[in-house]
């Protein structure tokens, strides 16, 4: 563990503001990360302080004046070669990863080709920054868009992607033009510095200026507030809870700032009685343990149509049974910790709660104790049956539950669906074409994501991500996302040797 934090430059005591390389002199309190493998402490860091965030907001203002400049395809070039850097450290940060946030080792490598695979996109769309021209009703003129760098941009990230995230703002961030202040979670800040430090030698070995990829350490609250608060950060995306995503939005559009929220799930399958039921449970187990049920795609209700019920929960039992949990650094292991002991606290009361409604535990739930268990944060993924009204059920609990809710008729499994206050992702199990057009029709899926026999989770760069209603309607990685980080204008040049005005308006002949 040492070696890798060495070879990643984590020292004992880290500075908790970073301009590219540069550590700036921190005053803030001293924070620990401490693995929820073992609770071993991994590292320390001493957090941003009010003076801090300003040099660091500072130097990201001073840095896009130059960047700004930059030819696109150029800045593609440093994003390219980000994407080599990463490429040589992902065993590193991959292992990193699994250390300080808990996820299994083969997803946190998953993690980090992620990132790479988003900087791979980004380098093409640095040469594809298009706008569009139209024909002006006058004649002698022509009109056209175009997109110029927006500016510094915050990027506040949530702990159960301690990297992806980042990668999926910043790389666009960087090719639009941009310069990032990046806030991530104090569950996972060495993920951060480590990440940041190895895109910021790139930008500093390419020969451009300290401040264009920064990073501050800090209670959310206070330095994400800041960040949200600060009028020199034109957009900020912020990735995390529903709560979060409500302060921050708040924060920014009260100065009339851009928000691009990502915030959590509520994310069902809908498995009819035409579906491959092996195909299903495959996905649904991928779905709803991978990541400890920490993804904020996770798999969190099943709506299974009545005559499939009994089987289909037999076969999930039967595989969960196969699910292997423990030290996620080791081969063979399925699931690893929760992130904390808090979040095991929370997966508890959820289950309380499920109780007292009549809900019933049909596998699992326990917290497990022996050995590496001891440490608190390991937990037994569960399955419970339930009705979808129930208050609980409305909530995202970011743990691996997974709630089986019954259905009869098909159009009520949509409403079922549809029936919460989170609009991220879906998917639906049929071989039925009809069934799947229905779903994905504008009376189907309300969400963001709508997939048809694959699972709710895992989704690629290449697409835009993100949800409806209270998931925050905000938009990252593939598709057109990138406009996002850009200033559209629009322009009309007349070269008629007249002025004639727009709708055919006469004002007088000079
Ligand atoms: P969280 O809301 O507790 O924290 C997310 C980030 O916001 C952290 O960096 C935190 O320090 C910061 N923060 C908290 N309060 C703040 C405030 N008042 N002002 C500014 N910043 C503040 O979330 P978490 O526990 O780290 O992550 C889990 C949540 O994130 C889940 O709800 C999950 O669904 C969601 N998530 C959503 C997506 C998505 O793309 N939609 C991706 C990953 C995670």
């Amino acid at each position: 563990m040492k070696d890798i934090l060495k070879r990643l430059g984590i020292g004992e005591l880290n500075q908790g503001a970073l301009t590219g390389l540069n550590r700036l002199d921190c005053q803030g309190k001293v924070l620990e990360s401490a693995s929820p493998i073992d609770g071993e402490i991994l590292a320390r860091i001493t957090q941003a302080d009010s003076a801090a965030y300003d040099r660091v907001s500072q130097t990201a203002v001073a840095a896009f004046r130059q960047w700004r400049d930059v030819p696109a395809p150029k800045r593609g070039e440093v994003v390219r070669q980000i994407g080599t850097a990463f490429r040589e450290r992902k065993k590193d940060l991959g292992a990193l990863i699994s250390l300080e946030m808990g996820k299994i080792l083969a997803e946190a490598e998953g993690e980090v080709q992620e990132l790479i695979d988003v900087c791979d996109f980004a380098v093409g769309q640095s040469r594809m920054l298009y706008g569009f021209s139209m024909h002006s009703e006058r004649q002698g003129h022509r009109m056209f868009e175009q997109y110029h760098p927006l500016g510094p941009v915050g990027v506040i990230t949530a702990f159960n992607f301690p990297v992806a995230v980042w990668s999926w703002n910043a790389m666009l961030a960087l090719i639009a033009g941009d310069t990032v202040v990046w806030k991530p979670s104090s569950k996972v800040p060495l993920c951060a510095i480590a990440a940041n430090m190895i895109a910021a030698r790139v930008v500093n070995d390419c020969g451009f200026p300290e401040g264009l990829l920064n990073v501050v350490v800090g209670p959310g609250e206070y330095i994400g507030g800041r960040l949200a608060a600060d009028s020199r950060l034109p957009l900020i995306s912020a990735t995390g809870s529903v709560p979060m995503g409500r302060r921050v939005g708040e924060i920014v559009l009260s100065r009339l700032g851009k928000p691009l929220l990502e915030l959590g799930g509520n994310n069902a399958v809908i498995v009819t009685p035409c579906a491959d039921l092996g195909l299903a449970a495959q996905a649904i187990l991928f779905g709803a343990v991978g990541t400890a049920g920490q993804r904020c795609t996770t798999i969190r209700r099943l709506i299974v149509q009545d005559s499939i019920f009994d089987r289909l929960k037999e076969q999930l039992i039967s595989a969960y049974r196969q699910v292997k949990i423990g030290n996620p650094l080791e081969e063979g292991v399925l699931m690893g910790p929760l992130v904390d002991i808090k979040a095991v606290e929370a997966m508890r009361m959820a289950l309380e709660e499920i109780g007292k409604y009549g809900g019933k535990l049909l596998y699992g739930g326990e917290v497990l104790s022996g050995g590496i268990y001891d440490v608190g944060t390991y937990v037994r993924p569960c399955i419970c049956e339930v009705e979808n009204s129930y208050p609980i059920v409305k909530k995202e609990t970011f743990a691996p539950i997974l709630y089986m809710i019954r259905y009869d008729a098909f159009e009520q499994a949509i409403e079922l669906q549809n029936d919460v206050p989170q609009g991220l992702t879906s998917s639906i199990f049929t071989n039925d074409l009809r069934e799947s057009e229905l779903f994905l029709s504008s009376r189907g899926s309300d969400c963001g994501i709508a997939n048809v026999n694959i699972s709710t989770s895992g989704a690629e760069i290449g697409g835009a991500f993100g949800g409806e209603k209270e998931s925050g309607g905000g938009r990252e990685s593939g598709s057109d996302c990138w406009k996002a980080y850009m200033r559209r204008q629009t322009s009309t040049i007349n070269w008629s040797g007249k002025m004639p005005l727009a709708q055919g308006i006469k004002f007088g002949d000079l």
